[in-house]
């Protein structure tokens, strides 16, 4: 099992294990927007730290075992949409819409939203 040395702000280096250390990426649509950071409890001083990484740090401590969690981009941020973004006079026009059409008024009204 491969040793993992950290540095605790308040008692310097420490040795740990790969299941002492957690890996976060939140990805973002840019990948230079992305945040990556580790963090552990200090086996010194019971502190926890979390510390700002790089992407080749996060990839050597995924080679040293350490399990990395990635938050993806949801899939919509990456659609393309083109015209105009909906406003409150479209949704108004979408309810008024929804009067004059009672067979989908009522099938939405049924449908179970929670
Ligand atoms: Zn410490």
């Amino acid at each position: 099992m491969a040793t993992i040395k950290a540095t605790c702000p308040m008692c310097g280096d420490v040795d740990l294990g790969p299941r002492q250390v957690q890996v976060l990426v939140v990805e973002a649509i840019e990948d230079s927007e992305s945040r990556r950071t580790y963090s552990f409890t200090c086996t010194t001083c019971g502190d926890h730290v979390v510390k700002v990484a790089d992407e080749d740090t996060v990839q050597l401590l995924g080679t040293a075992g350490v399990k990395i969690e990635r938050v993806p981009v949801p899939d919509e941020a990456r659609e393309q949409h083109r015209g105009r973004p909906l406003g409150y006079d479209d949704l108004l026009d979408f309810v008024l819409w929804l009067d004059t059409h009672e067979a989908i008024a009522d099938e939405l009204a049924a449908a179970n939203w929670r």
